[in-house]
Parts: structure tokens; C-alpha cells; sequence
């Protein structure tokens, strides 16, 4: 970090440019970042592709720098992992969805979820089930409504502790669903011991569909786990009609993708809602 010549940091120094200096940055303005308000929830919809309506939404993080735009969150979850900032990153988006949720419901959107993703670390969070269910009755939510989200080889890394945890969100009907399905190992013996309520297959074998018999055949394999498992599935990263067709043909009827929206702001969210979900 250099001095200008008053003797000051150099805000604009070009070494910020470069990796290091870029983390240590980020590291430092994502604790101010909620008070100045730069994140931002976006909405991804959750088609019903048999009723043709939106099912429910993902929640996806945006964080808008003042002076260095849109940052994704594949770069700064990590760092808010790492400082243990997801902490209150997760608290402020849980409140902001919830609130948003119950701004649609009275308008009449009535069956409508909302999922959040939910890193390892949040998981182990002291006060996680009195927090979510204080946010609930705040916001007057019934808890089915509610969904978090598990990366498949975060939950088989810490099994014994998931085993427990999800047991007692269920307790409150909150439903847990694996993320990013195919990408970890889950062991068959556990996903039937989890009581999980959806698997979410991620979005490589989508993308690959028709590309290669091989792929294919793990996505109908886990189509028809999810089936013997009674969990409910949904395809990620549906962005052609042959990825609808192909999933149709194998009794897949949830998605979200491209094809039907990417994530959007919560106007445009509304909009979609309104053109989807006629009353
Ligand atoms: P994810 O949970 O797997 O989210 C799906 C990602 O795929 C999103 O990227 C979404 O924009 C993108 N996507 C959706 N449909 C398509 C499609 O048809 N084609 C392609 N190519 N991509 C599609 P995004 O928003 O950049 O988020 C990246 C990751 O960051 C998420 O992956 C999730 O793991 C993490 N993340 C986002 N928001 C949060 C959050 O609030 N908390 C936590 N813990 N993690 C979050
Ligand atoms: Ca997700
Ligand atoms: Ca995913
Ligand atoms: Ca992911």
C-alpha cells in the first residue's frame, strides 16, 4: 500500500488491481456493507413446469461497491465465510426475504417459497432455530414456506451434526434441500436417514444433457432416487427447450434456469409474479 504525497493511503493505488490487495479490500468494506446498503437480494424463480406458475424463489446475493460495481457472490461469500461475516450477511438477507414474502402474500401470492443458501457455518450458528423462528412470527410466515439450501458436500462432510440439525428444523417445518446435487458423495444410507425434503441437481448435468449418454443416465438416475426417496426434485440451470423436454420425459417438473428467468431485482420479481402467476 503506498502514500500519495499528502501522506495519506492511496485509495486508487493500482495494486489494488491485483488479487491480494483486491481480498483485503473486499475483507474490508463487507463489513460496512449492509449499513451502506450495497447488498442486494435477487430473485430467482422456481417454475412448476406442470402448473405452469411460480413455485417459489431463490434468493441470490448481489453486492453493488461503490467503487468497484457488482461483485459476485462467488467471490465474496467465501471472504464472509472466512471472517465469519455470514453470520449477520445471513441474518440481514433472512429478515429481507421474509419481509418481501409477506409483502407478496398479501397481495395474494399465497403459496409462494422462498429459499435461502445456507454456507456450513451458518448452520453451526447458536441462536439459528430461535432466530428463524423469531423472523417467522415477525413476519407472520408459515414455516413450510421457508426453505434453506445445503451444498451436497458440505452436509456429508459434517454428517452427524446435519443428522441432528435438520432433524430439529423439521420440527419447526422448515424444509432443508440439497444443493448442487452430484457434485459432492453423498452416501445413499445417509440421504435416506436425512429427511431432506428436495434435491436440487446441479446445473453441470443440465448443461450436459444430450452432450453425452453418460451424463444423461445420472440425470435420470438421480430423477428416479429423488422418486424412491419421495423427495422432490428441481433442475437447475435449465436455459433450452430440449433440457424442459428431456426432463419432462423423466418426470421432472420443477426448474429454474435461464430459459425462464435469471435472477432479478424485486420489482422485476413482481412483474414476473404478475405475468406467472395470474389470480
Ligand atoms: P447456487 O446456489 O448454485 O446458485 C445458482 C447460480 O447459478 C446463481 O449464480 C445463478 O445466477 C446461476 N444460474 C441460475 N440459472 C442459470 C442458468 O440457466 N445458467 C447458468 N449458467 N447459470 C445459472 P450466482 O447468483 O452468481 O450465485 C453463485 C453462488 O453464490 C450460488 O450458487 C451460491 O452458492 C452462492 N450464494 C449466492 N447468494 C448467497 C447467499 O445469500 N448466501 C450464501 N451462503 N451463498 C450464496
Ligand atoms: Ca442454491
Ligand atoms: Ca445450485
Ligand atoms: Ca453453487
Amino acid at each position: 500500500i503506498g502514500l500519495n504525497k499528502n501522506k495519506k493511503v492511496c485509495l486508487f493505488n493500482p495494486l489494488y488491481g491485483q488479487p491480494f490487495y483486491r481480498k483485503a479490500m473486499l475483507e474490508r468494506d463487507l463489513y460496512q456493507a449492509i449499513k451502506k446498503n450495497e447488498l442486494e437480494l435477487y430473485y430467482q424463480p422456481i417454475i412448476d413446469t406442470k402448473s405452469c406458475n411460480i413455485a417459489g424463489f431463490e434468493v441470490l446475493l448481489r453486492w453493488k461497491h461503490k467503487n468497484i460495481g457488482m461483485i459476485s457472490p462467488e467471490e465474496f461469500i467465501p471472504i464472509a465465510e472466512e471472517t465469519g461475516f455470514i453470520i449477520e450477511i445471513g441474518r440481514w438477507s433472512m429478515e429481507e426475504a421474509l419481509k418481501q414474502l409477506c409483502i407478496w402474500r398479501n397481495k395474494g401470492y399465497k403459496n409462494l417459497k422462498i429459499s435461502l443458501n445456507w454456507s456450513i457455518r451458518q448452520f453451526f450458528q447458536q441462536d439459528l432455530l430461535k432466530m428463524i423462528n423469531s423472523l417467522l412470527n415477525k413476519y407472520n410466515i408459515p414455516p413450510e414456506c421457508l426453505e434453506l439450501e445445503i451444498t451436497e458436500s458440505h452436509l456429508m462432510y459434517n454428517i452427524d451434526y446435519f443428522l441432528n440439525m435438520i432433524k430439529e428444523l423439521k420440527e419447526l417445518s422448515v424444509n432443508v434441500s440439497i444443493d448442487d446435487f452430484g457434485t459432492g458423495y453423498s452416501s445413499l444410507s445417509y440421504l435416506t436417514k436425512l429427511k431432506l425434503d428436495k434435491i436440487k441437481i446441479d446445473r453441470s448435468f443440465i448443461q450436459n444433457l444430450d452432450r453425452d449418454e453418460e451424463n444423461n443416465v445420472v440425470v435420470k438416475t438421480v430423477i428416479s432416487l429423488a422418486k424412491n426417496l419421495q423427495l422432490s426434485i428441481i433442475a437447475e440451470g435449465v436455459e433450452k427447450q430440449e433440457h424442459i423436454s428431456f426432463l419432462h420425459r423423466h418426470q421432472c417438473y420443477y426448474m429454474q434456469g435461464y430459459y425462464f428467468s435469471k435472477p432479478v431485482c424485486r420489482k422485476e420479481a413482481e412483474h414476473l409474479l404478475e405475468h406467472w402467476n395470474k389470480q
